[in-house]
């Protein structure tokens, strides 16, 4: 069997020549007779890979000087904890609410100081982004936090909110690379890779130099201070290795594709066709405002549960994998990362189009 269309939110599609390529080092590692995860982290070859993989990224981003990028572990789910615990020094931050990622990391900031929620899109499922240009942030505020793709209910930030001079926390998980950015705005800007990077174990966290200090909560574990990791260039301890270097090879890929701009057309041509299909659809919805689509996770309902699971099945048999959406929300949701070619998404659009055909009447 070949390989099918993958529209998992995550762990998610890699580009097949990213895969190929780790296939072919994967007994002898480019004459070193040994894999990338059977060499140690101390070694000059592994060196050698964690270090482009930070320059291939810097570039990319166009990462400014005063910024660290650490390469952790324990998920984007840490980094909830981790956030407060080095940065909350008046104990106090807010968050906007805007899914449900937002939400598991505004409830453990709770857990280390007054964590206030500034804005959130609750009252209407999360199906938009509130408008965040005037708001009431306590002067003693440590920092403003977004998820800025929120890869559950497909809302994008596409302004960034205004944090009055605060700094700004973001997780971008689910549209790290997806399109430029300028990190300049930003505090911290951190993601799990295993929705458009690379295979999960990996968190990239990008932290402007000042945020990183000695004064951290009391109690904060060694392991969690971004200070011991950028002290050690990330190899404080054992590195999430091979990961790293599969990370690596897909930032060779993004420069080879033509950098982040070109991620940004190719993400924009994917998302229109679905899209404007969604809008033309007499038994597909969209379920999110419009001027707040993410290009990455497009959810959708008939608005029939059961045709809805008929949908997912009948997609899985014609080989478009993982369309089922979140198990909070139900539906249907296609996430098209990077990684997701052009003709995924006009091959899934013609499948939609087809099962409409049978069964709109
Ligand atoms: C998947 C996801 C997370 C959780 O990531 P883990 O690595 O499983 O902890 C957090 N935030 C966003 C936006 C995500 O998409």
């Amino acid at each position: 069997m070949g390989r099918i269309y993958n529209f998992s939110a995550g762990p998610a599609v890699l580009p097949e020549e990213v895969l190929k390529e780790a296939a072919e080092e994967m007994l002898d590692y480019r004459g070193c007779g040994m894999s990338v995860m059977e060499m140690s982290h101390r070694s000059k070859v592994y060196d050698g890979i964690i270090k482009e993989a930070e320059k291939d990224l810097r570039e990319l981003m166009n990462i400014p000087d005063n910024y660290k990028v650490l390469f952790l572990q324990g998920g984007a789910s840490q980094q909830f904890a981790m956030i407060p615990m080095n940065l909350m020094k008046n104990k106090k931050a807010g968050y906007i609410v805007t899914g449900q990622w937002a939400k598991k990391a505004y409830q453990e900031a709770k857990i280390y100081g007054e964590a206030i929620e500034l804005a959130s899109s609750a009252d209407k499922t999360f199906s938009y982004i509130p408008d965040c240009s005037d708001l009431d942030i306590p002067e003693d505020c440590d920092y403003v936090y977004i998820c800025e793709n929120n890869t559950i209910y497909g809302t994008k930030f596409k302004t960034l909110p205004d944090t009055k001079g605060h700094t700004l926390v973001a997780d971008v998980s689910s549209c790290f690379l997806s399109e430029p950015v300028d990190v300049s705005k930003y505090g911290v800007i951190y993601g799990g890779v295993q929705k458009n990077i690379g295979p999960a174990g990996v968190v990239i966290v990008i932290i402007r130099e000042d945020l990183i200090t000695e004064d951290t909560l009391p109690g904060t574990p060694t392991m969690l201070k971004y200070k011991i990791h950028a002290d050690n260039d990330s190899l404080y301890n054992t590195p999430p290795a091979y990961g790293i270097y599969i990370c690596g090879k897909v930032f060779k890929w993004i420069k080879k594709m033509g950098g982040l701009t070109a991620m940004k057309e190719h993400n924009e041509k994917k998302a229109k066709i679905l899209y404007d299909f969604l809008d033309e659809s007499r038994l597909f919805k969209g379920t999110v405002v419009k001027e707040d689509r993410s290009l990455m996770n497009v959810p959708f309902v008939t608005g029939n549960e059961e045709l809805d699971a008929k949908f997912v099945a009948e997609a899985k048999k014609a080989g478009f994998e993982n369309l089922k959406g979140h198990r909070s929300v139900g539906g249907m949701r296609a996430s098209i990362y990077n990684a997701m070619p052009v003709e995924g998404v006009e091959k899934l659009v013609e499948f939609m189009r087809k099962f409409e055909k049978e069964n709109a009447e």
